[in-house]
């Protein structure tokens, strides 16, 4: 097997998501936090989504035993160890460039160096290192063990080589990866976030009420979802600081944040997790 040691930096959301999914395909992971409170705390997560899965019939192995290929480090140097690490630290430019830097000095030649950025541009990142040949988004989807898509974002300098590894090893880990180029939102989200914008104007403008426009895009285009539910699923910040990355990045008005948008996160009504976005949410999660 390629890979048999992996390095993920970031046990938040995604980070025990990702250890999680190439734990389950047979690698071993070091999985990298700045605490060990935190680690801790995304080991519990991943047993608890490893028993969820037993329970349903989807593992080949005992929970415990894919458990146990994950160590725990609070160290990033512990890739010098790996052929490939992925990085799931928050989206911030400055704190993943200091990390890209990091991990150029202690992996050895030929490691691949793998962002889950959703928004930051990969040859941006790539440019602080000494092999931008090597660095490649591999961005995955939230909840990650139960998301197929891997969206694969080749850099300016990324090479041939680096991008059919990492989509040779999306598929072993049971994803489906789709390769796209290095432009401001890549794909997923330069088409996602202005739907959800475009949602928030109809909402300001009086056009309908949100569970009209939720309703809407439900029953009539399939989405499972509505767009204003899923804006405060995600949090409202981070939509807004993807379009600002597509209104920077492109220096086109069409992406302009929604007023509305900018509102909410401005009064820290960041969806989901302050309990306000778009809805309110009581405390079993129920929105209104
Ligand atoms: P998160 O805040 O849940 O987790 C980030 C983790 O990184 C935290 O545990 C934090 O302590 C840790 N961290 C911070 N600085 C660190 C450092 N220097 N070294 C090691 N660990 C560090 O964030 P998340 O939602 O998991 O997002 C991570 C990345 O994935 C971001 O780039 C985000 O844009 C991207 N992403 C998120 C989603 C999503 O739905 N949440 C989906 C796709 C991509």
């Amino acid at each position: 097997m390629k890979h048999q040691n992996v390095t993920v930096i970031g046990s938040g959301t995604m980070g025990n998501g990702i250890a999680h999914a190439f734990a389950q395909s047979g690698r071993h992971v070091q999985l990298v936090d700045v605490k060990q409170d935190f680690l801790d705390r995304a080991l519990t997560t991943i047993g608890k989504n490893l028993d969820r899965q037993h329970k349903k019939g989807l593992l080949k192995e005992e929970p415990g035993a894919i458990l146990a290929r994950v160590t725990l480090a609070t160290d990033p140097e512990v890739a010098a160890k790996s052929t490939i690490a992925v990085e799931a630290i928050p989206e911030n430019r400055d704190l993943k460039k200091d990390l890209f830097r990091k991990l150029d000095r202690v992996m050895p030649a030929g490691a691949i160096l793998a962002t889950n950025t959703s928004s930051i541009s990969i040859t941006e990142i790539a440019a602080v290192t000494k092999r931008p040949d090597a660095v490649i988004g591999m961005h995955f989807m939230n909840p990650v063990p139960v998301m197929k898509l891997v969206e694969i974002i080749r850099g300016h300098d990324t090479s041939d080589s680096v991008t059919a590894e990492t989509v040779d090893l999306s598929r072993d880990l049971g994803k489906i990866p789709i390769e796209v180029s290095d432009y401001p939102g890549f794909v997923s989200n330069r088409v996602l976030m202005p739907l959800i914008n475009e949602a928030a104007f109809c909402l300001m403008e009086g056009v309908a009420k949100k569970e009209a426009i939720d309703e809407i895009m439900k029953l009539g285009m399939g989405h499972p979802m509505g767009p204003l539910t899923l804006a405060d699923f995600i949090g409202l910040d981070v939509c807004l600081s993807i379009m600002q990355v597509l209104v920077d990045g492109f220096g086109d008005q069409r992406y302009r944040p929604c007023p509305l948008l900018k509102r909410l996160v401005a009064a820290g009504h960041l969806g989901r997790k302050t309990n306000r976005g778009f809805y309110l949410y009581d405390a079993e999660g129920k929105a209104s």
